[in-house]
């Protein structure tokens, strides 16, 4: 890096660096924040009643306590690269069984 970029960083306000950071902590935590125009993004937050879904994968079988430490599980690492490994961790990439015509 040259001397000229070290003593010309793009002009931030003073502490906007944190104030970020604090944003990006609060968005991949689940809670509630505003993004860079200050619109209020509302906290996620898990259903309140069970949710039952048609899907062949059996989660309807999944008790929803357990859906919940999930929801809590996965929002607490609020990190968006840790949370995308974590699902990785968890994904199985299978092959196309049937395409279909849009
Ligand atoms: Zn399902």
């Amino acid at each position: 890096m040259s001397e000229n970029q070290v003593n010309n960083p793009k002009r931030r306000a003073p502490g906007s660096e944190n104030k970020k950071n604090e944003m990006k902590r609060l968005k991949y935590s689940g809670l509630a924040y505003h993004n860079r125009s200050n619109k209020d993004i509302a906290a996620k937050k898990a259903r309140s009643f069970e949710v039952f879904c048609k899907c062949k994968y059996e989660c309807r079988k999944l008790p929803y306590e357990q859906k919940i430490f999930l929801f809590e599980d996965y929002y607490k690492i609020a990190n968006h690269v840790k949370q995308k490994s974590y699902l990785l961790g968890l994904i199985q990439i299978g092959s196309v069984k049937r395409r279909r015509k849009i």
